[in-house]
């Protein structure tokens, strides 16, 4: 079975520690490789390595550091294959999900901020015949990454690409419950010939090699993307540190459908933002408000629709409900039904763990779930389930839908249907979220801010933000 990795200073390195954690593939339930069990000894040996670097790599011509960008992203694309079976085996998601959407993406990832720093400029304010002033953007030094593991490589790279891309050189941790196609990710740079120190994966738990990265005094920014409490605790030890954030965390997005939308393209997209990933995307629509006036059509079409989603083999062509990625999420995901059955909810579809068989007897497999009758403001409708279940809402009027919307903590994504332009611009404004998507679901340009508000996150992804957050800004006034 294969032994992951540490990438640092260009090598493939074993952890101090000489100690492996198991990696599981959720799709049969058992272990099929190991990872590094790093400590913070590991962290500071990929931090030296990533400050030696810093000091060439931040000078870099631009042109320079885009072709590595450019290069990795070829190579990413060349092993599209490898990588997409490699994820769907360590997070149990439909082999056809990562071949279609996870892998290209990370390559478009590195090709957008490849490309995208050739671009970015920085801005000059004249006070006309007294004086100018221009803004210098430098590279913030070494940056720490910390990814999840619902869409592994696609967030990894989110993260790393405009951070090499803007000069910084990288300590990287990827999810310990998904950290293969980060360990790919190493060689593909070994193979591009990026710089030695100019990336560093550190493979481990959160609570060792994450809360290392979070609580070194010399890194001095965090990238996050992960749960809401994690995000609570990196920023306790971050903010008296003066570290500057990204925290991208946890949302509870609704999915407002107004009797005027197209039905059908609503139906079909509908079904995919509540299920795709199993459930497990962190822009999924989870709480499902329907205009009482198509409310029961609604109710027996997505039901009827959710029946056939297929629950299987994530290699299988036709699956389209692949493995919950791990025995206590899979277990969490299962205790948020009982409780939605406790707060008198009723299971429309769904509702259980499905046993396969044969190798898969083992997996974490759960039936996609729908569930209605159950008030806006219970735990079920308010707490991030993360998985394939959603709830179903019937609503009278706008002003009601808006205000079940805004009810929770989160504020990541909201979809909207509707025909009517003018209220889709009123729900647009008026919405708790960072996105938003009319007529549409995960349709993404990457040159848009990507956040949430509230407990969903601070600041931005995407673009020139993200660029933004990796250099510091500084003002040079030179008088006439
Ligand atoms: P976690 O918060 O558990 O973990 C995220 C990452 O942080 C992992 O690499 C984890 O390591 C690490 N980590 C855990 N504890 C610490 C710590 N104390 N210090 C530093 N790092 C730590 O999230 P999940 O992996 O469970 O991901 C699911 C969550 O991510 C959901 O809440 C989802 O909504 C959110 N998410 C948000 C997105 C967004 O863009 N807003 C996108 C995708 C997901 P380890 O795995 O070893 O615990």
């Amino acid at each position: 079975m294969i032994h992951i990795q540490n990438y640092i200073n260009g090598q493939l390195t074993s952890p101090n520690s000489q100690k492996y954690l198991d990696n599981i593939d959720p799709s049969i339930g058992k272990v099929y490789s190991f990872i590094p069990d790093s400590d913070n000894t590991d962290v500071e040996l990929a931090y030296s390595a990533a400050k030696a670097a810093f000091k060439e790599w931040s000078i870099l011509p631009k042109e320079k550091r885009s072709q590595y960008l450019l290069k990795i992203a070829a190579l990413i694309e060349q092993n599209i294959d490898k990588l997409a079976w490699a994820e769907s085996i360590d997070n149990g998601k439909p082999l056809k999900l990562a071949r279609t959407v996870d892998i290209p993406r990370a390559a478009a990832n590195f090709h957008f901020y490849g490309t995208g720093i050739l671009h970015y400029a920085s801005h000059a304010h004249s006070m006309e015949e007294t004086a100018i002033n221009y803004t210098l953007r430098q590279p913030m030094g070494v940056a720490g990454c910390i990814s999840p593991w619902n869409l592994p490589l696609y967030l990894f790279s989110w993260k790393i690409a405009p951070a090499l891309a803007a000069g910084c050189t990288v300590v990287a941790k990827p999810s310990e419950v998904t950290p293969m196609t980060a360990y790919l990710l190493s060689e593909i740079c070994m193979e591009a010939k990026l710089p030695a120190g100019v990336l560093n994966i550190v493979h481990g738990l959160g609570a060792k090699v994450g809360n290392a990265i979070v609580s070194h005094k010399d890194i001095p920014l965090i990238s996050f993307t992960g749960g809401t409490t994690t995000g609570k605790q990196i920023a306790s030890i971050a903010a008296p540190m003066f570290k500057k954030l990204s925290l991208e965390l946890g949302g509870k997005n609704p999915n407002i459908i107004f009797a005027d939308c197209d039905y059908e393209k609503m139906l079909s997209t509908t079904l995919h933002s509540s299920f795709a990933n199993q459930g497990q995307i962190c822009l999924c629509g989870s709480r499902i408000f329907i205009e009482r006036k198509i409310y029961e059509k609604f109710k027996s079409d997505f039901v009827a629709g959710t029946k056939e989603l297929v629950v299987g083999d994530p290699r299988h062509e036709k699956t389209k409900i692949g493995a919950i990625v791990s025995q206590p999420h899979f277990e969490k995901i299962l205790s948020y039904i009982e409780l939605a059955g406790k707060e008198n909810g009723k299971i429309l579809c769904g509702g259980k763990a499905v046993k396969l068989s044969g190798e898969l007897s083992q997996g974490y497999y759960i039936q996609p779930t729908v569930i209605e009758g159950l008030p806006f403001d219970c735990r079920t409708n308010q707490e991030e389930i993360f998985g394939p279940v959603v709830t179903l809402t019937p609503f009278d009027t706008e002003e009601e839908v808006l205000m079940m919307a805004n009810s929770t903590v989160y504020g990541l994504a909201s979809m909207l249907w509707t025909q009517d332009l003018t209220r889709a611009h009123r729900i647009a404004n008026n919405i708790h979220a960072g996105i938003v998507w009319i007529n549409c679901w995960l349709l993404r340009d990457l040159r848009t801010p990507f956040g949430g508000v509230k407990a969903s996150g601070v600041g931005r992804e995407g673009g020139f933000e993200a660029l933004d957050f990796f250099t510091e800004p500084k003002n040079v006034c030179i008088k006439l």
